[in-house]
Parts: C-alpha cells; structure tokens; sequence
C-alpha cells in the first residue's frame, strides 16, 4: 500500500515507515518531519508498561530522518488547549517525555534547533506548523474536544504573539485522522459544535445528518480547523491537508474508533535543523 497523494509522499525503509509532506520537504535544509506509518511502531507502548519498545520505535523513525531520538520532546496531551513554548531539553540523554513541566499539555512551539516536537494519535487531527521566516515549528494535537476547544487557532495566536510570526507566512500540515466520513456523535456534540460555531457550520456544511440514520451526525473536524484558521489569516493554499481517514485506512494506520480498548498511536515529529 502506498498511500502518497499530491500531499504527501509514503516513504518506506528497511526498519520504519512514514508520511511527508510535499510542501515541507521545500524547506528540508531548515526543518525535518514525519508522520509514522505501518503500525510497527506502536507508541500506545509509551503509556504503559513497554516503554523500551516504544523508544526502539522512535529510534528507528529518528535514525531513517538523521534525528536524535534523545531530542525528542513530547507532551502527555490531555485533550485541552494548553500549548507551550520549549526552550531547550531538561534530560541529557534520554527524550522529554511525559515529563512534569509539560503536563495538560497538548501542543508545543519552538524555534531551538534540534529539538524534536512530537506528537501522537489515533483518530485526532496532528497539525505541524511551520513559519518560513521567523523558522518557528509547532505541533498540536487536536481531537474534537482540541478542536472544540480551538486549540489550532490558539497555536497561531501564540506564534504570533511570542515569536513574530506573521499567519501569512505560516504552514500548517494536518496529518491523517478521522475524517467526516467516519467521525459520527451524537445530538450533545452535534449540539456543542453547532452552538460554538454557528456562523461557521451554517456557512459550510461541517455537521450533517447521517443518511438514513436517524440520531446521528458526521462532523467535518478538518474543514472546521481550516476555516478558523484561515480566519486566523492564515492563506488557504498554505493549509495542507492529506485528506487521509484514519478509519478508512485502518490497516495501515492506528485508530481507536477500530482497534477500541487495545489501540495504537501513530506519532508526527518536526525539529529544526542544527548548522
Ligand atoms: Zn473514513
């Protein structure tokens, strides 16, 4: 399976697996990224019991992009809408994660070098942004409650605010996640969305009744992300998306609407580059 498109490309080694995207790979002499694929690599392990495998995992993604995994930062995301600016890293020799000064925390700015942004899913919508002129990276990890919450357009808000960037230049590329197709609620989060982004969901069809089912609505997450964050000012042809459902293309990628109880994580790195 190859799941490149006029988005990505579906890069595959020896030992791992991963999406990039077209657009980045233009500034690949400032930043480096990648979004895991295959399920291999199971960072769920990261959570519970098997962590060395899941540092194996990351080992492997870092190597094949020419990244030191111990550089890897990466928050334990609780579903709210804190971001943070990193400095620089608090372990030596291993990466930062889950560690105290990035608890409840769900998206992570920087514009250090060689720190690594990392992120993880299984369903929720990753956003990798990066601002060509100011060389800011960020990575957010928005599920419905992120989204509801808006924290892709805080994100932008922060950049702006704490590092000058400037939303025109900004990129930002939304890795694979559930997609209208697959992502059903019920009437309370139909109800949420609705009310919170009236103007927003009349104007573009972002929730719609399921067909022929009766109780039930599709609610498009990626469309909703990109218009508030062109609202943001960020320039359409600059929003990436690749259009991949996680559900769609479950025996490639992790999600836990298929996999429940037992499901695994695909992660999105970014890091800027050193001299
Ligand atoms: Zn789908």
């Amino acid at each position: 399976m190859d799941l490149s498109n006029e988005a990505v490309i579906h890069i595959k080694t020896a030992d791992t697996e991963y999406l990039q995207f077209r657009k980045l790979l233009e500034y690949k002499d400032a930043i480096t990224h990648a979004f895991s694929l295959g399920k291999q690599v199971d960072f769920r392990t990261i959570k519970k019991s098997n962590y060395e495998k899941a540092m194996e995992d990351y080992e492997k993604l870092c190597k094949s992009l020419k990244l030191n995994k111990n550089n890897i930062v990466k928050p334990n995301q609780m579903h709210k809408d804190k971001i943070q600016n990193v400095e620089r890293k608090i372990n030596k020799e291993k990466p930062d994660i889950y560690i105290d000064i990035y608890s409840n925390t769900d998206g992570l700015i920087t514009q250090e070098k060689d720190l690594i942004l990392a992120t993880t899913s299984a369903d929720c919508i990753l956003m990798i942004f990066f601002d060509p002129i100011t060389k800011t990276i960020a990575n957010i990890h928005s599920g419905w409650k992120g989204t509801y919450q808006q924290i892709g357009v805080k994100a932008v808000q922060k950049m702006i605010e704490d590092y000058g960037v400037n939303p025109q230049n900004l990129i930002c590329c939304m890795c694979p996640s559930i997609r209208k197709c697959h992502f059903e609620v019920q009437k309370d989060v139909k109800d949420m969305f609705e009310e919170e982004f009236k103007e927003i969901v009349d104007s573009y069809a972002i929730i719609e009744e399921k067909q022929g089912v009766q109780g039930k609505w599709n609610i498009d997450t990626i469309l909703l992300n990109r218009v508030l964050l062109q609202r943001q000012g960020l320039k359409l042809e600059n929003i990436i998306d690749t259009k991949i459902c996680t559900v769609c293309n479950s025996d490639i990628l992790h999600s836990y609407r298929v996999e429940k109880e037992g499901f695994g994580l695909e992660t999105a790195i970014i890091a800027k580059k050193g001299d």
